[in-house]
């Protein structure tokens, strides 16, 4: 079960003060210790009967890094959780590890890194140690280690030089001895997760796969091969015959998907082999939507296949850490139609349990197959969705004029009647930093404490304050600073028609870091504007233009938990036209610069790509049909934030965007190398500095970034379309760094200029 329970019952707070030196090292692992325990309790008194031994202090696959002692040089001279806070936060002269998002979900992992001559000098005493408590408080039967396997490790760390197989290789005495390690502690067996086997380049990965696992399985201990977020697809036929005794397969992938999960024909097709477990995802791990019935006629299939129920473990199709964490936190505040449509991680849990106990009834009585005994879960009429809304969802790319979907002029006439600047304009990607006062005041208006007239005062105060700041530093163009939303997805899901937000649902997003999705829970309607207001107090405060800010349309929707009873294509394509009229709303208020923001794009890729043409063709259209609406001399930013999106160039100057700002600073340019081999001519945006740590770049630091843009071969002979600006938004910072990066930003911008 998930790191959720960890992360955001105490660990936010407590991370935070151990950081800041307010909480002791003995009293931040006591506290680790306990959420861990509770999470684990709480699945023995739920009835799973073998539960993974999870949680983390920071993420999973820096424990990874930790535990194999694959450490970056620059933390050399660190040590304890000094240095694997470093490698996660930074430290002065020694940067963090890189941050992405792990396959395609919402949760960002710290990428290892491997260079030509890494060599492991593994460390897992502390790994052995958490089993051990594990086993005290669950009892050696039930106590599952989990180790992220070697492949999927290698996969996921970055400057490799070496051969996938090579690499692996070098790993496996250090996954050798902590297998052997944890044999002698009588464990059932160890959970291997290797969720890239999802992935289409699974393929490639065969040998890699096979020459490890053969290794492995000398260790003398059984292993659990646990796949998850998709279908295995073509790894399908090798992968269940590595010598493991268990293989977990995800039986539903992601939800509103427009291919569908795969598992049940590949094992039609394939068969299972018959000494294996079969781990049976079919608690839908993605989704907040409770089970209809699909989990027990997914297993009644498997049954009919010939598995004999005594060889299926039932299980979530992914790790829960993706979900909220109880439902009933909400305290029964749920939108009319939905009591008992949802289940959160703690309601998964309980579903497995109860598919589980159907099944067993089943085998039982043979003549119960098809889930019509008695006692077993029938499977409910109608598939799982939303509550309100149409139900079938409109076509709305069939419907909508294809005029919706293209500016009035091309790019390259509409950029001459849009502002010009000098070389290297200057501007930041949104949000400032979000103070304890800030929250407060939020917090105050939600309680009723504060009247909505009194909170625009004091946070139009926070407006005025954060565009003076940027007028004094002197940057081009400016933000109203986002203070006054939590979220960039919830603030304008509150505001849309169909969109429900929890209360407490929060979910990882990476380290400390947590964010609450909204639910669609229905058609999404306009309902009025969103961002105009602050947009307006911002501009009454500078001549200089001020952008609008909004969230785009598949941002909202990847990063909510869209209904099923529709596909994803038909929400965003909902969410576009609802966006488009904000667009329209900021331009009549004389907004001359929208930008709206798609950092989740990329990460709503399926994992296999010969579906991402299908993706990304609706994906791009939502962008486009939000933002064509706005005239040509209004200026379209969109801000791509932290993805590599060397493969899916084409659609990103689909979008047609006039300014593309995107992180660069800790990638090395080369998304812009890309671009500029691509041939895209349009203003771009390459972030100078990363904003996730709260080191001030230095004038010199940033000026060279500037000159590696011109070496980029990036817009030649335009460095006035060649922006400069942060890799993201500053929200997380605080206001004394901020100040000092940006005045270092503004005058390496204009050092860069006059040295042109
Ligand atoms: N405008 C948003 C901000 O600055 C963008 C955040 C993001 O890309 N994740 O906070
Ligand atoms: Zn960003």
């Amino acid at each position: 079960m998930a790191d959720c329970v960890f992360q955001i019952d105490h660990g936010n707070l407590r991370h935070h003060r151990f950081w800041q030196g307010k909480l002791s090292e003995a009293d931040l692992l006591s506290t680790a210790d306990k959420v861990q325990a509770d999470a684990w309790e709480l699945q023995r008194d739920t009835g799973i009967a073998a539960i993974g031994l999870d949680g983390t202090l920071y993420d999973q696959v820096l424990d990874t890094v930790q535990w194999l002692g694959v450490i970056p040089a620059r933390f050399k001279g660190l040590s304890g959780l000094q240095r694997y806070f470093a490698m996660a936060r930074g430290a002065p002269g020694r940067p963090a590890l890189d941050m992405t998002k792990l396959m395609d979900t919402n949760y960002h992992f710290l990428v290892p890194e491997l260079d030509a001559n890494f060599s492991p000098e593994p460390n897992y005493e502390w790994l052995v140690d958490k089993v051990a408590k594990g086993q005290a408080v669950l009892g050696a039967a039930s106590a599952i280690p989990i180790v992220m396997g070697p492949v999927t490790f290698v996969c996921l760390a970055k400057g490799c030089p070496v051969p996938t197989d090579e690499a692996v290789r070098r790993l496996l005495p250090a996954y050798t001895e902590l297998l052997r390690r944890l044999a002698g502690m009588r464990v059932p067996e160890v959970q291997m997760h290797e969720p890239i086997l999802a992935t289409s380049g699974a393929g490639d990965l065969r040998d890699s796969f096979e020459a490890a696992y053969l290794e492995l399985a000398k260790a003398g201990v059984p292993l659990h091969l646990v796949t998850y977020y998709d279908d295995i697809g073509s790894a399908y036929p090798w992968a269940v015959n590595l010598p493991v005794s268990s293989v977990t397969l995800d039986f539903l992938g992601v939800p509103g998907a427009a291919v569908p999960n795969q598992t049940l024909q590949l094992i039609r097709q394939h068969g299972f082999p018959a000494d294996k477990r079969l781990g049976a995802g079919v608690v839908d791990g993605r989704s907040v939507w409770a089970d209809d019935g699909t989990a027990v006629s997914l297993v009644t299939e498997l049954l009919g296949l010939g598995i004999p129920h005594e060889r299926l473990v039932i299980t979530s199709s992914a790790p829960l850490q993706h979900l909220p964490y109880d439902l009933r936190l909400e305290g029964g505040h749920l939108p009319e139609g939905l009591a008992g449509r949802l289940a959160f991680a703690t309601q998964k849990l309980a579903e497995i349990v109860s598919t589980a106990t159907a099944v067993a009834v089943a085998a039982a009585d043979p003549g119960s197959a098809h889930g019509d005994a008695p006692g077993a879960v029938k499977p409910q009429a109608g598939a799982a969705g939303a509550a309100a809304g149409s139900g079938e969802g409109v076509a709305f790319g069939q419907q909508l004029d294809e005029k919706l979907f293209s500016r009035s002029e091309a790019y390259k006439t509409r950029r001459e009647a849009q502002a010009t600047f000098p070389a290297f304009p200057t501007t930041t990607i949104g949000s400032f930093p979000q103070t304890a006062e800030v929250r407060r005041l939020r917090q105050q208006l939600q309680r009723g404490a504060l009247s909505r007239p009194e909170y625009e005062r004091l946070i139009t105060g926070h407006i005025a304050h954060c565009v003076g700041v940027q007028e004094a530093l002197g940057l081009d163009v400016l933000v109203h600073g986002e203070s006054e939303r939590t979220d960039m997805v919830e603030y304008f899901g509150t505001q849309l028609g169909g969109m429900w937000h929890t209360s407490s649902g929060w979910v990882q997003s990476y380290g400390s870091r947590c964010v609450r999705p909204p639910v669609v829970v229905g058609d999404i309607e306009y309902q009025g504007p969103m961002a105009v207001w602050e947009y307006q107090v911002a501009q009454t405060y500078t001549r200089r233009p001020v952008k609008g800010m909004l969230t785009g349309p598949v941002t909202i929707l990847n990063w909510s938990f869209p209904r099923k009873d529709i596909s994803r294509q038909q929400q965003a394509m909902q969410l576009a036209l609802a966006l488009r009229k904000e667009v329209a709303a900021l331009e009549e208020a004389g907004c001359k610069v929208v930008q709206v923001d798609e950092p989740a794009l990329r990460e709503g890729l399926p994992l296999k790509a010969e579906r991402w043409g299908s993706y990304l063709g609706w994906a791009v259209d939502a962008f486009r049909l939000c933002t064509a609406v706005a005239g040509p001399a209004t200026q379209i930013v969109t801000h791509l934030c932290y993805s590599d999106f060397n493969d899916i160039l084409p659609a990103i100057d689909r979008m047609d965007a006039d300014v593309l700002t995107i992180e660069n600073s800790r990638s090395d340019n080369a998304m812009i190398r890309a671009l500029a081999t691509a041939g895209y001519r349009r203003d771009i945006g390459p972030g100078v500095y990363d904003v996730h740590s709260p080191e001030v770049p230095s004038v010199e630091f940033i000026k060279s970034r500037i000159r590696s843009f011109l070496d980029s071969g990036i817009l030649p002979g335009r460095p006035d379309r060649i922006w400069v600006n942060p890799d993201c938004g500053l929200k997380t910072r605080g206001w004394p760094e901020t100040i000092a990066a940006l005045r270092n930003m503004v005058q390496a911008a204009a050092e860069a200029r006059a040295e042109l």
